[in-house]
């Protein structure tokens, strides 16, 4: 057999191992909390994977029901075909997505989900006989996916910077934390409300007749935990029903309990007309994403005038019966164990843990929400970034799982999470910032 060096360069790793300039953690199996490597080490996973594996690793049921569905129906496609787990799983979504938001689009990833929704948005106005409505406005620091839609909307440069030109018709807002006003906020930061206004001041310089959607995710993930100042997202929507703008809540990280409810639009109480998701849809055992669609935006689409437009759009692999059979399971398991309310229930002491790091060395900013939290780090001078890989790679030797980026440690558990792995986690990260120049 040929040793992992041999193999290893027949594999692309692309951005996070050139940048790391590290060898890949290769991990051979994976259990509820735990990942166990190839040297037969159990790390606690204090990431979810990747945002996504929010009912811990390897749930029976989930695994159960993509066995039973592989040896039942493997494949059906979505062109004028479909599958009776298809059409659950699209009303169970919708049973427990704010009222209103009545119907699933099923895609693959979360890239895809926001790929569809600004598709969506141009055909739901172009269906009314509004075709000058293209554009669109998201936010700096936003992560929206790496398709080219998801892309041109994503706030983050480094993404962007070495693949343009990108769609042209897209501005960012700016991202919602100041930690001159509001460093160390627990939760929802009072300040910053008033930034949703930056939207009503780019409509003066943009005819509001040329915007299709306003696209944020609720809690900024990937750009850093930013949570919304109370009151920001309520005013976003304000200004989208005053100008016929759609607003679209890309809910790949914050959807399916992460924040306590099943998605962010619940827990702050805004209803946005089209939710992106995937990751914790399946519990991402199986790849899927989907676009929850409002009953205004599915009516224009379904009825618009004769017929004109075609709105062709589908993939191979939409509603596929695999991820379908594991989208309900995961939703069995998440309502059975109660994860949402675990969620919301482990949150104070999730951020009272977070917050006592406020004094250690390097750190200058911690933000929290739900069972997500983020620790920015003083850069080193002259090298950014690395007191990040540091701190996250001495975590990752002592056994737990956490990601940074750039100088900022990310963490994003399982919701099944125990306290005391909680506990494990940030006196993790204590040692590691102690320890690093
Ligand atoms: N949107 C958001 C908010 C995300 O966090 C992500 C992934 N981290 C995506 C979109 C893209 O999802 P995927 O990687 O499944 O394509």
């Amino acid at each position: 057999p040929l040793t992992r060096e041999a193999m290893e360069p027949f594999w692309l790793p692309m951005t996070p191992n050139r940048q790391f300039k590290s060898k890949p953690r290769i991990f051979v199996g994976a259990e509820g909390m735990h990942y166990v490597t190839d040297d037969n080490r159990r790390i606690l996973d204090g990431m979810a994977g990747l945002w996504c594996v929010n009912a811990g690793h390897a749930q029976k049921r989930i695994v159960e029901a993509i066995q039973a569905q592989a040896a039942k129906l493997d494949f059906v496609s979505s062109f004028q075909m479909s599958h009776p787990a298809a059409f659950e799983l699209a009303r169970r979504i919708t049973e427990i997505a704010p009222a209103g938001l009545d119907h699933v689009f099923f895609t693959n990833s979360g890239s895809e989900s926001v790929d569809t929704a600004l598709k969506i948005a141009r055909g739901y106005h172009r269906a009314r006989g509004e075709a000058s409505r293209i554009r669109f406005i998201s936010r700096a620091k936003a992560y929206h996916g790496m398709g080219w839609g998801g892309l041109s909307v994503s706030g983050i440069v480094r993404h962007r910077r070495d693949f343009g030109p990108l769609l042209p018709e897209v501005d960012h807002l700016p991202h919602t934390h100041d930690p001159e006003h509001a460093a160390f906020s627990r939760g929802q930061p009072q300040w910053g409300a008033h930034l949703a206004d930056e939207l009503a001041k780019l409509l003066l310089v943009h005819d509001p007749s040329t915007i299709a959607a306003v696209i944020v995710e609720p809690v900024t993930g990937s750009g850093g935990v930013l949570p919304p100042p109370v009151g920001y997202l309520e005013r976003l929507r304000q200004i989208c029903d005053q100008h016929g703008i759609l607003l679209i809540f890309d809910e790949v990280i914050t959807g399916f309990g992460r924040l306590g409810a099943a998605f962010g639009a619940n827990a702050f109480g805004v209803t946005p007309d089209l939710i992106t998701c995937a990751k914790g849809m399946t519990n991402a055992a199986v790849p899927m994403g989907g676009v929850i669609v409002s009953g205004k935006v599915y009516d224009a689409l379904m009825q618009g005038p004769d017929n004109a437009i075609e709105l062709f759009h589908g993939y191979t692999y939409s509603a596929h019966p695999l991820a379908c059979a594991a989208g309900l399971a995961a939703l069995d398991v998440y309502q059975d164990l109660g994860l949402f309310e675990r969620a919301r229930r482990l949150a104070p002491l999730w951020e009272e843990r977070a917050h006592a790091l406020r004094d250690l060395p390097h750190v200058v900013d911690i933000r929290n929400i739900g069972l997500l939290a983020a620790i920015d780090l003083k850069a080193r001078d002259g090298e950014p970034g690395a007191r990040g890989v540091e701190c996250a790679t001495r975590c990752y030797d002592a056994g737990i799982l956490i990601r940074s980026s750039g100088d900022t440690l990310l963490i994003s558990p399982p919701l099944i999470i125990a306290e005391e792995q909680i506990d494990e986690i940030f006196a993790a990260i204590r040692r590691a910032l102690i320890t690093i120049s």
